[in-house]
Parts: structure tokens; C-alpha cells; sequence
């Protein structure tokens, strides 16, 4: 079965640390959906397996949009593909958009599963961050996600912001469990080039966290979340058992899915395809008929590479009697050899399976490219 995801790139403003495709306004609101609705129909032949497992609206801010093109985006998707086996809709959306009326539309609309982008729930952080909501507005809206019937919520946090201290990183996990969310995606304030932050950086307004501390709020997060039996799963993805996110797992398994908008993703028939990430011409293109996405067609040693960096991301690691099967011994061996010059507090390495220890997800990036270098080396 395959998933779907629509990236819908309106935000009301941009938050300091971003750096996925958005824009601070809403003017083509209406041709984007058009567009959109036109690509769902145009791409329903890709998928080697028409049916839909999972349906991911994420942005950009989801909740810009009113219910009425939720429901022809969902309608065109049922008009086109198989959604009968669907088991999974996730919404992302921002605290300052979900009153209630709009959490009640989303349930009558059918989606099940609310992803929440609250980040921190400290006043000051959330100003330095450029998030338009207060940590109330963020408690508030889980409270009324709750009470509306949502019954699989997901929080979004960040940690390693200056200013973040241990206690106050601590008090937000505990805080966030005692409200009994399903979910929770935590990840490290990355510093990306052409954000606001960055600038702010190179001009000296603020320091970045001592990676010690950083490390330690990482740590304290896999352990606090272990406490309250929302167990880790991805580096950055922590759920209570039975609702790790389908959609995301469906990613790091390198099962088909199609990416709707612009700067969308998708990936079928061993080819990933990266749709452009400009809506005035995603729109005239998609309209007109014209080509607005590259397509990869991926090698062997890409799709290596890619098992290598994804299943290492999640608890279950790096199988190597698989490798061995689908790539041969020598791939295998070579896996292990470059594993021998890694410290090993970083991996545990049984039944001949790699699953890196918190320390290494701390540092995945590096040990992924460190085992994928290999490759490059020895050819
Ligand atoms: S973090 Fe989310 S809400 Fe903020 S600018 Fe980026 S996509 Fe928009």
C-alpha cells in the first residue's frame, strides 16, 4: 500500500529557524488548490500499488485552509485512488489556527490523527523563535483537540534553543506526557542558511547551545519519554505503543508514496521526484500541462545508501543479512569493517543488526556518512 502527501505552503509569517517552502501570504490560495486538484488527477497512474494507506496534509501551515478545501482535496484523492484500505489522516496545523469549530470541522471532515506545532512552551522561547502562539494558545488547543474526539495527538517540540535550560526542557516533556499526548517529534533548532536565524547569528545577537547541553536535553528526551511509556522509535519520534505515525514510518521503510504541491516529494517505481518550489509557477505549469518536477531515477548504490541512512534513523537499525541478500557479501563486510573504526558507545551490534545507542542518534548524520563513505572509497 502507498501513502500520500500534500505540502500546503502558506504560513502567516515565517518563524525565525525556518527553512521549508512556504509563503507568508495567501494569494493564490485558489489557484494552488486548482493546481492541486489537477496534479492528484494527473499523477493517479505512478503508484505501482493504487492503494492509499496514509493521506499527510503537511506545509507550510495546513490549517490556512478553510474546511471546504480539505474536503475537495480528500474528495479528489477518493475520486482517484483506491482509499478503501486508508487507515491514517494526519493534519499538521498551528495552535493559533485551531478554535473550536475548526478541530470539530476536521473531525466531521475525517481526519484522525492532529499533529501540533507547539515547539516550546516557555513565552520568551516562542517570541525568539517567531511562533505567532503563547505556550497557553498551545495547551488550550490540545486540551480542545481532546475534547473535541481527537484520540491520536502529536506534539511537535524543539530543544537545543538558547536559552532552553535543562529544567525548564525537563518541566515542558513532563508537562506535555501529564496531558496524555500519543505522539511526540522532537528535534534539535537547526541553523539553516536564508533563515532569519541565521542571519541573526552571523551577526552576533545570540549564541548557540553548547552542544553538551544539547546533548543532555537529547538524552533527557529518550529518557523521560521511555518514563512515561512513549517510547522512542526515530531518532526524532516518540509514541505510545500502537501510534507510531504510519505516514512517516511508510518513509523510513522506502514504501511508494506521492508528494502533492509544490516542493513536494514522491517516490515510485525506484524514482524520486521533487516537484518545483515556487507556487506561481507550480500553478502555471501544472495548468498548462508542463513539466514542474525533476525526476531521479535511482541507482544500486543509491538505493544502498538509502537504506543505510534510513534504517539507522529508527530503533530497529541496519539489517546486515539483508544487505547481504539484496546487495551481496562484500557490501556487507564492508558495512563492517568501516562499523570497526566507530566508537562503539555509539552502536549496538546484535544479530547481526546496527542500531545506534542515543549518543549515536545524537550524532547519526555523522556515523551514516561515515558507513556510507566507505562505499566510496573502496570503488
Ligand atoms: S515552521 Fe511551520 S509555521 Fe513556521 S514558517 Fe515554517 S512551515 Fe510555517
Amino acid at each position: 500500500m502507498s501513502g500520500i502527501y500534500i505540502h500546503i505552503p502558506f504560513c502567516k509569517s515565517k518563524c525565525s529557524y525556518c527553512d521549508f517552502y512556504s509563503v507568508a501570504h495567501s494569494s493564490k490560495k485558489s489557484s494552488f488548490i486548482e493546481a492541486l486538484l489537477l496534479e492528484i488527477e494527473q499523477k493517479k497512474l505512478q503508484l505501482a500499488d493504487n492503494k492509499i494507506r496514509t493521506i499527510y496534509f503537511g506545509g507550510g501551515t495546513p490549517s490556512q485552509l478553510i474546511p471546504k478545501d480539505i474536503v475537495l482535496i480528500l474528495d479528489e484523492i477518493r475520486k482517484n485512488y483506491n482509499t478503501t484500505y486508508l487507515e491514517e489522516i494526519t493534519f499538521e496545523a498551528n495552535p493559533e489556527d485551531l478554535n473550536i469549530d475548526y478541530l470539530s470541522a476536521l473531525i466531521d471532515i475525517g481526519i484522525n490523527r492532529i499533529s501540533i506545532g507547539i515547539q516550546s512552551l516557555d513565552d520568551e522561547l516562542l517570541k525568539f523563535l517567531r511562533r505567532r502562539h503563547s505556550a497557553k494558545d498551545a495547551i488550550i488547543c490540545v486540551e480542545n483537540a481532546r475534547k473535541v474526539g481527537f484520540k491520536n495527538i502529536s506534539i511537535d517540540l524543539i530543544y537545543g534553543i538558547p536559552g532552553l535550560s535543562n529544567q525548564l526542557w525537563n518541566n515542558t516533556l513532563n508537562f506535555v506526557f501529564d496531558m496524555g499526548v500519543e505522539h511526540l517529534s522532537a528535534y534539535h533548532l537547526g541553523i539553516e542558511p536564508k533563515t532569519l536565524l541565521y542571519k541573526q547569528l552571523t551577526q552576533g545577537d545570540f549564541n548557540v547551545l553548547d552542544d553538551d547541553i544539547s546533548f543532555r536535553q537529547y538524552c533527557d528526551l529518550v529518557e523521560i519519554s521511555g518514563q512515561r511509556g512513549v517510547l522512542q522509535y526515530e531518532i526524532s519520534n516518540f509514541a505510545k505503543t500502537g501510534f507510531m505515525s504510519k505516514h512517516n514510518s511508510s518513509y523510513w521503510n522506502r514504501t511508494e508514496y506521492l508528494g502533492f504541491g509544490p516542493s513536494a516529494h514522491s517516490f515510485y517505481e525506484n524514482k524520486r521526484s521533487y516537484n518545483i518550489a515556487s507556487i506561481s509557477e507550480y500553478c502555471e505549469k501544472v495548468v498548462s500541462n508542463q513539466n514542474y518536477f525533476e525526476t531521479e531515477i535511482l541507482t544500486k548504490s543509491n538505493v544502498l545508501n538509502e537504506i543505510i541512512m534510513l534504517s539507522l534513523r529508527t530503533v530497529e537499525g541496519l539489517n546486515l543479512t539483508s544487505i547481504e541478500k539484496l546487495f551481496g557479501s562484500e557490501h556487507a563486510n564492508l558495512i563492517k569493517s568501516s562499523l570497526s573504526k566507530i566508537n562503539t558507545a555509539f552502536f549496538q551490534f546484535d544479530n547481526n543488526t546496527i542500531r545506534l545507542s542515543s549518543q549515536g542518534m545524537f550524532v547519526s548524520d555523522d556515523i551514516i556518512e561515515r558507513l556510507i563513505g566507505a562505499f566510496e572509497t573502496s570503488s
